[in-house]
């Protein structure tokens, strides 16, 4: 209950009948197969059928022959061809292939061969990406800090930037000016983590736990980086550290996605400078329904706020990237 978990589920889709051989771990939104739980949404089946494909192309036992259509419709064969890969796969079988569970993982398995080098990898081409976008995002923080409110230049544009973020044009003025404060240093943290590792006897890749048998995206405890040495005691996870999982290593997630969602865990990680912890109230653009509604004391507690402003002083833009996914927060969202 208390990780806060990104689900495997994205904004990106394989296109129809293209194969994603050799691209990345595969995920899907909603149960595919036979039975009650199966929702057999077209992207979903498409993945599925081409992975079952790829089993065959990759010669390991259980795949379809001849080929199934990757045309997204669940119907007869691919029923038959999921209940085949769990009967030889897995001995178990009940025709249905649920996110985040044995079969997927089975077939991630058998497709995606990842190497912790590839993991590491990843994680090392988003970093110089984070430390940047932090940066900008204290850069902008400082312009206002520096000279107050102002009707043009750099003040104004970083001003209207965490009014679109985190609406501190709710407050009222004395309280937006200790607000931008507590902002900066509470960004000041993240800089910590990614940037000078050693003040806090870690190294920057020792912060992140690579999970290969965790096809979610990533998963984190809030104030967990003030939590040194100690475990989940059901799980046995470190609750020091950020967890990355498979879906963290899919293709879709590139360099600037995966940079994204470690400002996302980030945020909930170290927590606001004030002590709060940050929570998923909502995901997505300033502008979306799920941030749009939420008040400046709600985004300064909710993780894509963080990660959205870092982003648009970054850009230097604030149109939204391709890769922000519109979601609600609580459990919905996130645990
Ligand atoms: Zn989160």
């Amino acid at each position: 209950m208390l990780w806060l978990v990104m689900p495997a589920s994205g904004s990106c889709q394989l296109l129809p009948g293209v194969s994603s051989a050799g691209s990345g771990p595969i995920a899907i939104n909603q149960p595919v197969g036979r039975g009650p739980l199966a929702r057999n949404k077209p992207d979903d089946v498409r993945t599925i059928q081409d992975a079952l494909n790829r089993v065959t192309v990759a010669n390991a036992a259980g795949g379809p022959m001849p080929f199934l259509a990757v045309d997204g419709i669940c119907g007869p064969k691919t029923n038959a061809a999921i209940v085949r890969f769990q009967q030889v796969q897995l001995k178990i079988f009940d025709g249905v292939i649920e996110p985040n569970k044995k079969t997927i993982l089975k077939l991630n398995e058998i497709l995606e061969p990842v190497s912790d080098e590839d993991l590491k990898a990843k994680v090392r081409l988003a970093l110089p990406i984070v430390a940047r976008a932090i940066a900008a995002a204290m850069q902008n923080l400082q312009a206002v800090i520096a000279s107050g409110p102002a009707a043009t230049g750099p003040a104004a544009t970083a001003a209207d930037r965490l009014n679109r973020h985190f609406r501190l044009n709710d407050l009222k003025a004395f309280e937006q000016s200790t607000t931008r404060i507590e902002l900066f240093s509470t960004y000041l943290r993240f800089n910590a983590v990614i940037m000078n590792p050693e003040l806090f006897n870690l190294t920057a890749l020792d912060e992140f736990d690579l999970d290969k048998n965790n096809p979610k995206i990533a998963l984190t405890r809030r104030n967990g980086f003030f939590q040194e040495g100690q475990k989940d005691p059901a799980t046995h996870r470190r609750l020091d550290r950020i967890h990355l999982g498979l879906g963290f290593f899919a293709s879709r997630v590139t360099p600037d996605f995966a940079a994204f969602i470690i400002l996302h865990e980030l945020s909930h990680f170290v927590g606001r400078a004030n002590g709060q912890e940050i929570h998923d109230f909502g995901r997505g653009w300033f502008n979306e329904p799920f941030i749009a509604p939420l008040k400046a004391a709600e985004r300064l507690a909710n993780a894509d706020s963080y990660a959205t402003f870092a982003q648009e002083c970054l850009a230097d833009k604030p149109d939204k990237p391709p890769f922000v996914e519109s979601r609600p927060g609580g459990l919905a969202g996130a645990r």
